[in-house]
């Protein structure tokens, strides 16, 4: 293949869904496969669906991904810049006015009070209205009015858009590299609007002029595009550009986990899991959208995740790296079915790339959260690597995200101030409080003190006071730590230290006596 050239082209109108993403990461691949360009174009032709804020989201979502387009609006221009549409707008008009000339597309003047008033009508008799090659000459346009009138309607500056004239019966093909060949009869299509009275293209006019001026040689897309498809191809037709039409690749919806329709944001907020790569704030609303860099997954670990939803390598693994997708990716290999959404396989998936993460890595992000989140200074010792290298050591089997490394793993940063207590309410006798008052010296008197020593002293302890050690062990870890699970508890209490023990001992029997525990 010679070298391709592909875009994704989203539309500012909000932030990007993860579907969204996964269109930017097959484009992405497709073009580092074949040694093509990847570009980036912001379509924003229609000004009342443009939300502010989200042009800048999307450009951040991919470079957080790390999938930087080779030219295009916030990663440097290229040989067809601009490449938002808005700042392209002067350019459109001409080719409207070449679809009229050629007899493929004409003015029209209805007021929106008029189309309304037809729906409504075709509506009340059982159909629904259509503007094409039945209703077209009963409408207010240059085909169904005399040249002087449209003359004089655009003399006195009416307001008027351009509309494809789609043929009646008329079948248009075309190829799609993941869908195979689709037709479609002209007669199923309507007078889509080109140009607006605002002076901007519609989508679809300065998407394929787009398309042909900056050299596109795939159209990767989302599903949704698919009906769109065939007029796009007549498009291509009449503007005598046929013979370098791109090739389409329509990509399959991303679906609801029970596979009942397409994803949404609801789902996740229903379901507990983000359909945004980052935080999004509504710039109406206020409301905050949960993103994936916020939630803890790192980029390699969400683009994993994406790429499955609709592709698999060969030898179908499941964690698979960019450069492997590189190297296996073909679109002929996306599949025409929806991609049902799991939560359980994305977390899975992350929860891999977290595993892989060399303990000194984790230990130094724990150190940065502890710093931002609590104020560690660099010299407390709870900052030092061997203590951090050693509580990721404890807590790494336990939790799958970074953050939770803290919001898991607490204790072994801070004493706590709350004690378990249905733990407190089903094990503890007011009679147990002089055994650990014993234990908690003994801990602090010991000469070599780790889990092991730590572990005799407990076991000696509960002997001497004729306790079995299953009588004790869960209230020692809540008075130590306040919860009734957690890391290993020895090898706790020997990272801790003799001296912070006895304390944390100490401090929560004095609390637990002046407590009321319900028996
Ligand atoms: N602007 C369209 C969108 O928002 C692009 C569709 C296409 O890639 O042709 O998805």
């Amino acid at each position: 293949m010679s070298s391709p050239r592909v875009r994704f082209a989203p539309s500012p109108t909000g932030p990007l869904h993860m579907g969204g993403v996964r269109t930017a990461l097959y484009n992405y691949l497709f073009a580092r496969k074949h040694q093509g360009k990847f570009i980036l174009r912001i379509e924003d032709t229609d000004q009342q669906r443009f939300v502010p804020g989200a042009e800048d989201y999307i450009i951040e979502a991919l470079k957080w991904c790390g999938i930087s387009p080779d030219e295009g609006v916030g990663f440097g221009d290229g040989p067809y810049a601009p490449y938002r549409q808005s700042d392209r707008k002067a350019l459109y008009h001409q080719y409207a006015e070449q679809l009229i000339a050629g007899g493929h597309a004409y003015y029209a003047f209805d007021a929106a009070a008029d189309l309304e008033a037809q729906r409504k009508s075709m509506e009340a008799s059982g159909s629904a209205f259509s503007y094409n090659a039945a209703s077209r000459m009963s409408m207010q346009n240059s085909l169904s009015l005399t040249a002087e009138e449209v003359k004089e309607r655009m003399a006195s500056g009416a307001a008027y858009v351009v509309r494809l004239k789609i043929p009646s019966g008329e079948t248009v093909q075309l190829h799609d590299l993941v869908r195979g060949d689709v037709v479609v009869s002209t007669d199923q299509l309507d007078d889509k609007v080109l140009f607006k009275s605002d002076g901007m293209p519609t989508y679809h006019l300065a998407n394929v002029v787009d398309d042909y001026l900056m050299k596109i040689t795939h159209v990767i897309r989302g599903e949704e595009w698919l009906p769109s498809a065939p007029l796009h191809v007549l498009l291509y037709r009449y503007l005598g550009w046929e013979d370098v039409m791109p090739k389409f690749a329509h990509l399959p919806l991303l679906l609801k986990p029970d596979g009942n329709g397409k994803l949404s944001k609801r789902d996740g907020d229903r379901l507990g899991f983000p359909v945004f790569p980052l935080n999004w704030t509504d710039p109406f609303s206020g409301e905050v959208s949960s993103g994936y860099r916020e939630r803890g997954y790192y980029p390699d670990s969400f683009l994993n995740i994406i790429a499955l939803l609709g592709w698999h390598p060969s030898d179908d693994k499941e964690i698979v790296s960019l450069d492997e997708m590189i190297q296996e990716f073909s679109l002929e290999k996306v599949s025409k079915s929806g991609a049902k959404f799991d939560p359980e396989k994305t977390k899975w998936i992350h929860e891999q790339y977290f595993r892989k993460q060399p303990d000194e890595v984790l230990a130094a992000s724990l150190k940065s959260l502890l710093s931002q989140r609590f104020g560690f200074a660099a010299t407390d010792k709870r900052m030092a690597d061997a203590f951090l290298i050693k509580a990721v050591e404890l807590l790494k089997l336990r939790v799958q995200f970074e953050n939770e490394l803290i919001d898991k793993g607490i204790y072994l940063f801070e004493a706590p101030d709350t004690y378990d207590e249905a733990v407190l309410t089903k094990k503890w006798k007011p009679e147990f409080a002089i055994i650990f008052a014993e234990l908690a010296l003994a801990f602090s008197n010991s000469s070599a003190f780790n889990a092991t020593a730590a572990e005799e002293i407990f076991k000696s302890i509960a002997a001497q006071h004729n306790r079995k050690p299953g009588e004790l062990l869960q209230l020692l870890r809540v008075l130590i730590s306040g919860q009734a699970g957690g890391v290993d508890l020895f090898p706790m209490i020997e990272l801790l230290g003799q001296q912070e023990v006895a304390d944390r001992m100490n401090r929560a029997l004095s609390r637990i006596s002046s407590m009321t525990i319900p028996s």
